[in-house]
């Protein structure tokens, strides 16, 4: 039995998930009129107390239209230096949008209000004018940080007060919503945007909802349409991601519980220097002195234990709907024979854990 820990993005979809897909009635939706994915799209956005949503292929998508939809050439996004939307994204806000990025450094990923407000430039032709706030939640470079609601609020309202757009990248949302015990539409009401990722934890094979108030998806529509992103008979694929809206956001509470689990194991390790906290399914353990992160996933993908480095000196891994009570029995009984020996003997080879 291998012991997947690399990404919540890994699994399989489950026999009912499977069954809903086979079942959905379909459409163009090019048109508009695949029903189930226009089903999917209401039901997101009504949880988020949003007016409308757009149905893509994938975050990255979700979140570039959102930034293109939000800016014009020359703006400036504000942002955590972390972000998935500026590390991972393949530079698409320069590409895609024109825009430039401030960078904040935070707390685990997390900036505040008054970081925001030191960051909003002056209203001066010397400066490009800033726009756009994009957070994201859970924050994934910051071991699946929450963001406090107190914080969010206040970069809302700060938002609100300058004329900025508020966009979140909810990749993880539900796990942080689960976690902290928010509403979803109370979190909505604090955002101009947010996209919401199906093929995380919620273990849809595919896709990614934007949501915001219909003149944004109107636009937003459009936009997905310049990146060739119009799909057909798309209701197979959505109905896996309703099937998920429906069934698989009140579980990731055990993703979480054995997630918590795992950073208490990692933490007693000879090679492990210490843990993140664990707020949700993500754990990053820090590598003693010496200790090279990518020949500790080379030794562990040795015992059968996926995972991925972040960064030289620090590994990552990820709960999700295919880690179950058993694996997480075998993850300890195996991982609790390692040491730093058989560790720092193992080969070297760098991946970076950027999904
Ligand atoms: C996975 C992820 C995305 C979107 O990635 P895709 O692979 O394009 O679906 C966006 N933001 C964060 C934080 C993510 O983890």
């Amino acid at each position: 039995m291998i012991i997947d820990l690399r990404s919540d993005t890994i699994t399989q979809p489950t026999a009912a998930m499977k069954e809903a897909m086979i079942r959905a009635q379909v459409g163009d939706d090019v048109f508009g009129e695949d029903p189930t994915v226009n089903q999917l799209q209401q039901k997101a956005a009504e949880m988020f107390g949003m007016e409308a949503g757009l149905y893509c292929s994938s975050g990255t998508q979700t979140n570039q239209i959102a930034i293109s939809v939000h800016t014009r050439p020359g703006d400036e996004v504000i942002c955590s230096d972390l972000a998935h939307v500026y590390l991972y994204e393949g530079g698409g806000i320069a590409q895609n949008s024109g825009a430039s990025v401030r960078l904040i450094a935070g707390d685990r990923g997390r900036i505040t209000a008054n970081d925001v407000l030191r960051n909003i430039n002056a209203d001066d032709a010397h400066y490009p004018k800033s726009t756009l706030v994009c957070v994201e939640n859970t924050m994934n470079k910051g071991g699946g940080a929450i963001y406090d609601m107190e914080e969010l609020k206040k970069i809302s309202d700060l938002c609100r007060s300058k004329g900025l757009k508020f966009h979140c990248d909810g990749a993880r949302i539900f796990n942080a919503l689960v976690a902290s015990n928010t509403s979803s539409q109370e979190f909505g009401s604090l955002f101009d945007s947010i996209s919401i990722c199906l093929s995380k934890g919620l273990g849809a094979p595919v896709g990614s909802v934007l949501v915001g108030n219909k003149d944004f998806i109107y636009r937003a529509h459009r936009r997905r349409k310049n990146f060739g992103g119009g799909m057909r008979q798309a209701g197979f694929i959505a109905a896996a991601g309703l099937y998920a809206l429906e069934n698989n956001i009140e579980r990731l509470k055990d993703d979480h519980r054995r997630a918590t689990e795992i950073g208490i194991v990692l933490e007693k390790l000879d090679w492990v220097k210490g843990i993140f906290p664990v707020d949700t399914n993500i754990v990053i353990a820090e590598m003693e002195q010496g200790v090279k992160a990518a020949d500790a996933m080379n030794a562990l993908a040795g015992i059968g234990i996926r995972c991925f480095t972040f960064g030289d000196d620090k590994i990552r891994m990820v709960t999700h709907l295919d880690f179950h009570d058993e694996h997480l029995k075998l993850f300890t009984e195996k991982i609790s024979k390692t040491n730093r020996d058989m560790i720092t003997n193992s080969v070297s080879e760098r991946i970076a854990g950027m999904y």
